[in-house]
């Protein structure tokens, strides 16, 4: 199976190398902005001018005919998903996550008056150049220095170049088309998503589910938050601003600090599908979670800001097809107000805690969530224990199957009914 990846690589110009990676970002800016004006303007006046030929001249002689073209056809893309967006909005039937949807921006700062730099480098126009350890980024007659892990080597795709400036560095994304294996097996593993726990799992076979408590990645998140607040609040009285450097360098290390935590956990998860011969995983969609009120307030705060499951969702995929794990995502309707071992509605829930009143079995509520997925969408389950083995998710943490159960539950009920 065909995949796509991206690598990405720094890059080490000269001063005369980054003056013209400059130029070329900043009149590649400057046709994205053109391209996008004359479609914003015939767009909001009732139909969208596809027509570019007129910038496509001008700007082959400035940044060459390929990165024209590759630019124009950025934009495109860009107003095809809007557009696609829009439809889905007409019919009701756009996505949860989608809070508001908007034509493409144009590449420039409103604040700074800045633009955004950045260029599309078409695949049969760059070639990458490994000498011993060091490597060189070769293209219109420029060899720059690149560092950074090539982790996907396979059929190149386009490279697009960017600068950061918050961090003065220029980057290069490299798209790659690689092949994955797919297992063949066909055991499978379920998850179900959360909060408290970001992944509570149970894979065919096993005794015991395993989570992993998202609450050490709670605790940054508002760690962070208190500081963006501070300095939100520290600008607003000194100088009337709304933002600033710092701030979007805070925001930044937020959510950074979190996706890596969130993608170590999914590493951890996903190896230890792999360890255990899983062919398939079976998550439970979470989209309706917003909606969901009967949480506490900080949790409620966090979910609507940043908390986002389909990151979650998106990395699970492709982490699972970098192992040759597939992921199939299943409708979760009413898993967490029905027992799984009995099937009884008759069910009490405070916090974490399950209790059936028809089969009497307390249990915590996510191992109840993936197991109703494994009773609906598996072979169901046996003898499985009520209350998850909790996993931390820290790189080079041993996986310990008999790690404590959480303290706050009762102790470890197990299932001799069935
Ligand atoms: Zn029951």
């Amino acid at each position: 199976m065909k995949v796509k990846r991206t690598n990405k690589l720094r890059l080490r110009p000269t001063k005369e190398q980054e003056k013209v990676l400059l130029s070329l970002c900043e009149m590649s800016a400057v046709l994205w902005n053109k391209v996008n004006y004359k479609r914003r303007q015939s767009f909001f006046a009732g139909s969208i001018n596809w027509d570019t030929s007129s910038e496509y001249e001008e700007f082959k002689r400035i940044i060459g005919a390929a990165t024209a073209q590759q630019m124009i056809r950025k934009n495109d893309e860009a107003w095809r998903s809007f557009l696609k967006l829009l439809r889905l909005k007409q019919k009701g039937k756009l996505p949860k996550h989608v809070r508001k949807i908007s034509p493409p921006r144009y590449w420039k700062d409103r604040l700074t008056g800045r633009r955004k730099l950045l260029t599309v480098i078409r695949n049969d126009c760059y070639r990458i150049v490994e000498v011993g350890n060091k490597k060189w980024l070769v293209f219109r007659g420029l060899r720059i220095r690149i560092t950074g892990d090539i982790r996907w080597r396979g059929k190149q795709g386009r490279l697009e170049i960017h600068y950061d400036d918050l961090t003065g560095r220029w980057y290069a994304l490299q798209s790659v088309e690689v092949s994955v294996n797919r297992a063949e097996s066909a055991k499978r593993a379920y998850a179900d998503l959360g909060v408290v726990n970001i992944i509570t799992g149970w894979v065919e076979g096993e005794r015991q589910c395993i989570a992993f408590s998202g609450k050490p990645l709670l605790a940054d998140w508002w760690y962070w938050t208190k500081k963006i607040s501070r300095c939100q609040s520290q600008l607003k009285r000194v100088n009337g601003r709304k933002t600033s450097e710092r701030l979007r360098k805070l925001y930044r290390k937020r959510r950074r600090r979190l996706r890596h935590a969130v993608n170590t956990i999914i590493h951890h998860f996903v190896r230890l599908c792999f360890s255990k011969g899983v062919g398939e995983v079976v998550v439970g969609d979470v989209s309706h979670i917003r909606e969901n009120n009967d949480k506490g307030n900080e949790i409620n705060a966090m979910i609507h800001n940043f908390w986002s499951f389909r990151y979650i969702i998106e990395r699970l995929r492709t982490t699972a097809e970098n192992f040759g794990i597939k992921v199939k995502l299943v409708r979760e309707n009413g898993t967490s107000s029905r027992c799984p071992w009995c099937s009884s509605k008759n069910v009490k829930k405070h916090k974490r805690l399950f209790k059936c009143l028809s089969c009497g079995i307390e249990a915590h509520r996510d191992v109840v969530g993936v197991l109703n997925i494994a009773r609906l969408h598996g072979d169901g389950f046996n003898g499985v224990l009520a209350h998850p083995s909790l996993l931390r998710g820290e790189e080079g943490a041993e996986v310990k199957a008999d790690v404590a159960p959480m303290s706050v539950m009762p102790s470890e009920a197990r299932i001799s009914r069935l």
